[in-house]
């Protein structure tokens, strides 16, 4: 089959023909028919974050149609269609008892670890399988399983309860799906945070209530529009240590900011006035859990999530394109969700 691998870090992908995998009893193969292609894979292929072993097919965003089922699969048939979750945990460590997976001791995420979805088949464990509803695309679906499920742990995280004001601090891929997913939680009001005029064009007709950060403090404006009560929970999905603070200085009392975006800087916090008298709290977000993923599919079913405005292009099965959008993705950031159709 054709794969699209990492040979070499700081190199292009390279087209290879490798056997299609071969499944064990309780596996699934799976043919792709939509493959996200995601920030994280420009940092792979860039060599800013790990892959092992090499070469390696990239791609963690995944959607296809079970093409073969192992001899111990009870859940799911010939022809069902579905998406992946990345993370292939091992079920019975400390973290995966405590329905922490993403701290599986021997967790590994597909398109990192093992091969990904860029290529014509994949084999996955069936626990990492889920039925994609006939409602939802495959495109859709596999990106569903990436910036969208990572949306929804945050807002898990910060114990967002119906009738709660959210502040979203950028509005890429995570952020469009945590503007609809704070809306289906039952959040009152959402203000989205950005500096592009597209983006928060997007927001809005998404029901959140933009607010230009080039043009105003932002935390100045969330206050202002408030009564200066703050948000009870703030999203911050940029990664830089300045919306990270305007994102724990814009919540109120009792409020929760959960960090998201990545950052190895350091930001400051003023203790009294930003913490402690408020008894607000900073959390921080790695990754989603499988248990989330049936409820993101749920509201994707019924249209609660949309991502129409997100997925910008698809494109075929082939180094050269990949890499292209590759390249585009470490130019502008997170301004195209493009995803490969096998
Ligand atoms: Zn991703
Ligand atoms: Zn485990």
């Amino acid at each position: 089959m054709k794969a699209i691998r990492l040979i070499q870090p700081g190199q292009p992908l390279e087209m290879q023909e490798i056997p299609i995998p071969t499944i064990g009893p309780r596996d699934l193969l799976v043919r792709v028919k939509a493959a996200g292609i995601c920030h994280s894979d420009a940092h792979y292929r860039a060599g800013t974050s790990q892959v092992d072993p090499l070469p390696l097919t990239l791609g963690h965003e995944v959607a296809g149609i079970v093409e073969e089922i192992g001899a111990g699969v009870t859940s799911f048939k010939r022809g069902d269609r579905v998406c992946l979750h990345y993370m292939v945990s091992c079920g019975h460590c400390l973290y995966c008892n405590q329905g922490n997976e993403q701290f599986c001791v021997s967790g590994k995420m597909i398109g990192k670890y093992t091969d990904g979805g860029y290529a014509e088949y994949i084999s996955i464990p069936e626990r990492s399988a889920f039925l994609l509803p006939d409602e939802i695309s495959f495109e859709h679906g596999a990106i569903m399983m990436c910036s969208s499920a990572t949306s929804l742990h945050a807002l898990h995280k910060a114990r967002l309860q119906p009738g709660e004001s959210v502040a979203v601090f950028g509005v890429g891929g995570l952020g469009v799906s945590a503007i609809q997913l704070a809306l289906a939680c039952g959040a009152q009001q959402v203000f989205a945070v950005d500096i592009r005029d597209r983006k928060l064009e997007l927001a809005r007709s998404l029901h959140a209530t933009p607010i230009n950060a080039s043009l105003s403090d932002p935390v100045k404006e969330i206050m202002r529009l408030t009564q200066n009560r703050g948000v009870d929970v703030a999203l911050e999905l940029v990664g830089q240590p300045l919306t990270m603070r305007q994102a724990v200085r814009s919540v109120g009392i009792m409020g929760r900011a959960a960090l998201v975006g990545i950052s190895a800087d350091s930001f400051s916090v003023t203790p009294y006035h930003e913490l402690i008298n408020k008894e607000a709290q900073i959390i921080g977000i790695s990754d989603h859990l499988a248990q989330e993923l049936p409820r993101l599919l749920e509201w994707g079913r019924q249209g609660k999530l949309d991502l129409s405005g997100v997925v910008t292009k698809t494109v075929p099965l082939e180094a050269g394109v990949i890499n292209a959008v590759l390249n585009q993705l470490e130019g502008f950031g997170d301004d195209v969700r493009v995803v490969i159709n096998p």
